[in-house]
Order: structure tokens, then sequence, then C-alpha cells
């Protein structure tokens, strides 16, 4: 089945559903009990605290991975000799430090400071070049090469809890895609890069096709056994750099960093394929799955909400055009 294309006379058409605006919700690294926002611990034990400062690893192949600085320097990078090795290599050998001041006062709340070591590809602080020592806040976030970095401080009790806090922060848990808010906030910061350096970026929404009639004919295990089956053959379809997640229900959603709508569409054409092809087998019945993607690419001045949308939109077009199919929105390149 080929690709459809949005024709001009399609333009004035409403999506689908009020879409949700990507900035309702919170933030998809405000893990329970987190130190901000006043996130006091309720009061029962009388303990004195201990602050940890903890770096996260948001994305690429460490992601979720996370180091607790108990140092006064901690440097990170590409060499086997950093003290956090990231297999990145749009990172330098040694490429950040991060200081921390008051590090044998484990009751203060932590002072950090993140500074460049002369990297080739700089350091980015919540989406902007940093050029001298800056200091550190809560839920910053520093980009070392391709890789983000998440700054916490953190209780010392509740660090023992966070894997499984990170985990149920950042990923669906029927399926093990990334959550609709981690997407969200790599979308988020994957569209702020595509701006400045003018970079490609496609974002993919897809949704099952007629997926109640699966429940309705088989029950609710045997639905969610397809959700898992779909959930693995869109990862497998993906590059490990693309972000492929459950935006909730039936529906799924990619963001393809560094990728023009041809190829965008030529990915969302391959897993369509991958899904009508690949037909889910339980207790020796073979169900059969359809899937519909709307995509849409990049443009200038385009924030989270604006791509969304448009995606939204071939969504809808792709289903009202009878499902099984790949729409992507008419590039425009002129804006
Ligand atoms: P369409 O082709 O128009 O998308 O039809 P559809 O049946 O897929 O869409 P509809 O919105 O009518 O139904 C979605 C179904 O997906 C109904 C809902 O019960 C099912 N669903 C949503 N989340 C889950 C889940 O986690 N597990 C299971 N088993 N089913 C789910
Ligand atoms: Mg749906
Ligand atoms: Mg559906």
């Amino acid at each position: 089945m080929s690709v459809d294309k949005n024709t001009p006379d399609d333009q004035t058409e409403e999506p689908r559903r009020r879409p949700q605006r990507l900035s309702e919700d919170s933030d998809p690294t405000h893990f329970p009990g987190g130190m901000d926002q006043g996130g006091e611990r309720p009061p029962a034990a009388a303990r004195p605290r201990t602050y940890r400062p903890v770096l996260i690893c948001l994305s690429g192949q460490l992601r979720g991975q996370r180091k607790s600085l108990s140092a006064p320097e901690t440097v990170i990078g590409r060499s086997s000799s950093a003290d956090w090795q990231l297999d990145d290599s749009a990172a330098s050998r040694h490429h950040v430090r991060i200081d921390y001041e008051n590090w044998t006062e484990s009751h203060e709340m932590p002072r950090c400071f993140v500074e460049d070591l002369g990297s080739r590809n700089g350091t980015e602080l919540n989406g902007r070049v940093i050029r001298e020592r800056e200091q550190l806040r809560e839920r910053d976030r520093v980009l070392v090469g391709a890789t983000l970095i998440g700054f916490f401080v953190r209780d010392e009790d509740e660090l023992r809890h966070d894997d499984s806090l990170y985990i149920s922060a950042t990923r669906d848990m029927l399926t093990g895609l990334d959550n609709r808010r981690q997407l969200r906030e790599h979308l988020r910061h994957h569209l702020a890069r595509a701006e400045r350096y003018d970079m490609p970026i496609s974002f993919l929404l897809l949704d099952l096709d007629h997926f109640k009639v699966v429940n309705d004919t088989y029950g609710h295990d045997v639905g969610d056994s397809a959700l898992c089956h779909v959930a693995e053959l869109l990862r497998k379809g993906c590059r490990e750099s693309d972000l492929v997640a459950r935006w909730g229900g039936e529906e799924f959603a990619i963001c393809l960093p560094d990728t023009e709508q041809e190829h965008a569409e030529a990915l969302a054409e391959r897993l369509r394929e991958s899904v009508e092809t690949n037909h889910m087998v339980d207790e020796g019945r073979n169900i059969e799955l359809g899937i519909s993607i709307g995509g849409a690419s990049f443009r200038k001045g385009d924030d989270a909400d604006s791509l969304f949308q448009r995606a939204d939109q071939m969504l809808y077009r792709a289903k009202n055009r009878g499902r099984n199919r790949v729409v992507f929105a008419a590039e425009t390149k002129s804006l």
C-alpha cells in the first residue's frame, strides 16, 4: 500500500478530537517525593534528611542509568578515564565536569556546578549552550554530545527506590515502551535542537484499527498481548535513536530525530506493513491486526503542539480513507 499524500482541499479538516496539548502534563521526571516543588515527605519519621545529587541519563543507550554524586568533581565523557563514561560518539573524551562544592555536608542542599571542558560540540544547559561554569538546579537538563542528562536532588532513602520510580515515571507498564510524558519531554528537546540547528525531525501517531473488535472477539487479555506484540514490532522496526512510545490505549507515537519526511514516510510504511504481515498467534489462533499512521515533519516555527496536531489530523484522515494506511502532512517548504 502506498503512502497517501495530503491534498490541498483537505487542509481545512478538523482534528478528529481535541488533541491534548503537549504542555498539559507535568514533567516526566518528577518523581513522587522529589525535592522539587516543595516535595516534602510525610513528617512521620523525624529523621535528619540527607541530600544526594543524582545524575540520570534520560536518552540514548544508557537511558535510566543513574550516578549519584559523592565526590567534589565528576568528569563525564567518552574516555574510559572519565568518572562517568558515555558511549556517545558526539561526546568528547572529557566533555564536562560537575563540581559538588559542599560534598562533605550531606545535610545541606547540594551546591553543584557544571563546566564544559573545552568539548568539541559544547555543552547545553536546558537547551542553552553554556559559556562558563553554571550552577545546577533540581531537574536541570544537561546535553553532553547527544546524551541528555537530568540533574536531581534526592533523599538518600529515596535513592533505594530510584530504579522502580524512574521506570514507573517514564515507561508504559504494559508494553515497556516509553510513556507519553517521556516522549513529550524528548520531543520538546529534539524540537529545540531542530529549530536551532535547522535539523529535520518527524513525528508519527499510530492507532490500531478496529481494536475494539479484537477485545470483543478474543478478550481483553489477548488484546493486551496484541498491544505488546505491536509494541515489539514498532521497537524492532525503528532505530535506537528513535523514540517509540505508547501514547495511550491502542495508540502509539514515534519521534524520529534527524529524519526527513521522505525517510519518515518510508519508515511508517514499513511499520504499517510489518503490523499487517506479522500476525499475532494466540493459542494457535492467527490474529490479524492493522494500523493507521499519521505523520508530520518539522516546519520552521513548529512547536510540539503544532507538530502533534498535524500528525493527529493525518491519522484522522488515514482512518477516514479506509484504515491500514499512512498519511503524511504535505511538506511546505515556503514556511
Ligand atoms: P478505530 O479503527 O477507529 O481506531 O477503531 P478502534 O476499535 O481501534 O477504536 P475505538 O476507539 O473504538 O476502541 C479502542 C479500543 O481499544 C477500545 C479499548 O477497550 C481498547 N483498549 C484501549 N486500551 C487498551 C488496553 O490497554 N488493553 C486492551 N486490551 N484494550 C485496550
Ligand atoms: Mg484510538
Ligand atoms: Mg483504534
